[in-house]
């Protein structure tokens, strides 16, 4: 007899983490290829979603709120979907278990050291989430704790308590955020431990991450996906590269070896310094960053004449800019790889450049996170040789303007944590 599928996870409901734990992995896959299908076929051919052979435990980052519950005891989890009620969590199916157990021993120390967990209402308290990341390779690992305030009188015994418990901890942050937006970082940042960053090895080449800057968070996903950019990429030595959104510089890192010269723009600065140490660190002589917003830094450069053979485009979930695209159109690269982690708005941006020119012509979905509804896609594009599209009417752009860019975007939703592939 059949046995019936159940969610792994008791809080699956309550959670609101993992959209598809109600479905079997194979079940899951089928439903993202078929939205993919759905959204991306009429570009042109789709091909079988990448799906994972261990789909658990993949994350290595993880955030987690802090706050007391009814009974005034200390609970650490996540943001129920749409409440500020926090829904303890201390074990995840798709989080890092050493972050996990790192999350409930800070927990578990807090009485003993004073600690009081910040209270949203009364604006009273002090720690309000915990972060931790992993390095995947290297074994490093980053714990931020973010609290409302620089005053932590208690912070050389605690510190050292926890390096006690957990050795493999490499660097201790202390960001400060006091205000009551739904963004869990602050600006402001004190080292405890360590040197504030943590390295990671990713596509045979290393990466400085710091606290604030995006790194993917499916590690053994994310070769894959950067593989599938590359391979796209077709470079052949000679050609410059601009890698757009560029976090701190992954793929055009990646890519650097088989270009003449790679230019990675972002608009996070922190990143932006990350990603120039990290050329550093590979001894790149090919590869420059510069911070900026993408659309106006592309438009800037094909004002005067820039023209990139190769862009690879990576924004975040509410896509490209107009003025980016318009700019791409107008640099008119030879080839274009776009990953995308939405496939509505990834759609959308399509329809603009297809009709400037560009073909779709490969479509590749790799799954980076099990158990969520959420799926990225790597997508070639290449330049039709014809001039007929150049003409591009943007006007289109307005009208493709889906609810996909409407809805909240992952920086801005207070249930972030955990809980959206992207966070921070
Ligand atoms: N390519 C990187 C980062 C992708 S995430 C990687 O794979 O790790 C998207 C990045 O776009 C984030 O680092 C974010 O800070 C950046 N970003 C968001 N809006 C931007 C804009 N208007 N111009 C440039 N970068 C932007």
């Amino acid at each position: 007899m059949e046995e019936t599928y159940r969610p792994p996870c008791a809080l699956y409901k309550k959670c609101g983490g993992c959209q598809l734990q109600h479905l079997p992995y194979p079940e899951q896959l089928r439903r993202k290829q078929a939205r993919e299908i759905a959204l991306l076929g009429p570009f042109g051919h789709v091909e079988d979603i990448i799906g994972m052979a261990d789909p658990t435990h993949y994350r290595n980052k993880v955030c987690a709120a802090f706050a007391l519950d009814q009974k005034k005891r200390i609970v650490s989890g996540v943001y129920q979907p749409g409440s500020h009620r926090v829904v303890p969590v201390d074990e995840c199916l798709i989080e890092d278990e050493t972050a996990d157990r790192i999350i409930v021993d800070i927990r578990n120390m807090l009485r003993d050291f004073k600690i009081q967990v910040f209270d949203e209402r009364s604006g009273r308290g002090f720690l309000r989430h915990v972060l931790v990341r992993r390095g995947f390779r290297s074994g490093e690992v980053m714990v931020v704790l973010v609290a409302s305030s620089p005053v932590f009188p208690t912070q050389k015994p605690f510190v050292r308590k926890l390096l006690e418990l957990h050795p493999e901890i490499t660097t201790v942050i202390l960001n400060i955020n006091d205000r009551c937006t739904p963004v869990v970082l602050g600006e402001r940042e004190k080292i405890l431990h360590g040197p504030g960053v943590i390295e990671d090895v990713l596509c045979a080449h290393r990466f400085r991450i710091s606290p604030r800057s995006f790194y993917q968070v499916n590690p053994v996903q994310t070769e894959i996906l950067y593989g599938k950019a590359v391979e796209f990429a077709a470079l052949s030595g000679r050609e410059t590269v601009l890698d757009a959104y560029c976090g701190v510089g992954t793929i055009g890192i990646t890519a650097s070896g088989g270009a003449k010269q790679v230019i990675g723009v972002e608009l996070n600065r922190d990143a932006v310094k990350d990603a120039i140490a990290n050329a550093r660190l590979n001894g790149l002589k090919n590869a420059w960053f510069t911070a900026g917003d993408a659309g106006e830094y592309l438009q800037g450069m094909a004002k005067e004449g820039f023209r990139p053979d190769v862009v690879f485009l990576d924004p975040p979930r509410s896509g490209s800019s107009e003025a980016f695209l318009k700019a791409l159109l107008k640099a008119a690269p030879d080839r274009a790889v776009y990953i995308s982690c939405d496939p509505e708005t990834l759609a959308r941006d399509l329809k603009i450049l297809t009709a400037g020119g560009y073909r779709a012509q490969k479509i590749q979905p790799v799954d980076m996170f099990p158990y969520t509804e959420h799926v990225e896609t790597v997508c070639l594009l290449s330049k039709l040789d014809t001039k007929q599209h150049t003409e591009i009417d943007l006007r289109m752009y307005e009208k493709n303007v889906t609810n996909a860019e409407k809805k909240p975007t992952a920086g801005k939703s207070r249930t972030m944590c955990r809980k959206t592939p992207d966070c921070m």
